[in-house]
């Protein structure tokens, strides 16, 4: 199925579930991967500028491991919502094109990075082709997003589909990146993202491992998180909303206002529906 067509869809989807989104209480947690003005599948760095520039004027925009700071009465009474900005894996032009554009808007980041990638043992561009031959950060790129106030995230070294791992090498992607990146940057690392982060990539082991040894993690399960009791939302299940080329400025601001939440009804429940529009040649 063409990625233009699937978009399609997902708009009329989203056309639809948007008469009813209530997001008053809510954190939006955007995920992207790479902004670059010369890869066809990265968000350009003039549509990341208008994205940033909409959170500044409407959201808080925090960090991942602010989200434990936060005090409950004083968000539901706040008139803004809030927002937090996330890159997935460690692409080189995260540093070259996406942090000068968080500076101009202050805005503070989280990156969660794949430790392999970045120590230059693996090309995960081999598994991704969007992304293919894009380089990776270096260490120096890590200090200095640190040291402009960006969070360093784990994701672990080899970018597995940790479900499919046994319990003792899923230990190790989770230990092993964490301690690398934290000898890279001089800092405690507290956060994790699941690579493909839907609901069969990762297991039971997983999340016994992600409790011991971070305090918050993210999945790719696509939907703000509404709370009515900031100390109840789960903090090692969050969920994410993805960004990317195909976005128009109304998708993301559709994204932004929940009427693409269905999304997560379609990961959890419904792979079925999917499987079935194809099998109706709808999309192809
Ligand atoms: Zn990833």
């Amino acid at each position: 199925m063409k990625v233009a067509h699937k978009q399609n869809i997902r708009r009329v989807l989203a056309k639809v579930y948007g008469i009813f989104p209530s997001l008053k209480n809510s954190i939006t947690i955007l995920m992207y991967h790479s902004v670059n003005k010369n890869m066809p599948y990265s968000v350009t760095p003039e549509m990341f500028d208008y994205q940033m520039q909409i959170l500044t004027r409407d959201y808080y925009v925090l960090r991942i491991c602010d989200l434990g700071e936060l005090d409950s009465n004083a968000m539901l009474q706040s008139r803004k919502k809030i927002a937090v900005v996330t890159f997935d894996d460690g692409y080189i032009d995260n540093a070259q094109y996406a942090l000068p554009i968080l500076k101009k808007n202050g805005i503070r980041a989280t990156f969660f990075i794949c430790s392999g990638y970045v120590n230059k043992k693996l090309d995960i561009t081999r598994k991704f082709i969007n992304y293919l031959d894009l380089k990776p950060l270096t260490r120096t790129h890590l200090q200095d997003l640190v040291n402009n106030g960006m969070e360093i995230g784990a994701h672990t070294v080899t970018h597995s589909m940790l479900s499919k791992l046994d319990c003792w090498q899923q230990e190790n992607e989770l230990v092993s990146s964490k301690a690398w990146l934290e000898d890279a940057i001089g800092q405690k690392v507290v956060s994790f993202a699941y690579p493909y982060g839907w609901p069969r990539s990762f297991n039971s082991n997983t999340t016994k491992l992600v409790d011991k040894y971070f305090d918050y993690c993210c999945t790719t399960i696509w939907r703000s998180n509404r709370f009515s009791d900031i100390t109840k939302l789960n903090m090692k299940a969050l969920s994410r909303i993805r960004i990317d080329a195909f976005d128009t400025q109304r998708d993301f601001l559709n994204k932004l206002n929940g009427s693409w939440d269905y999304m997560a009804y379609i990961q959890l429940y419904a792979k079925i529906i999917e499987q079935d529009l194809r099998n109706c040649q709808v999309l192809s």
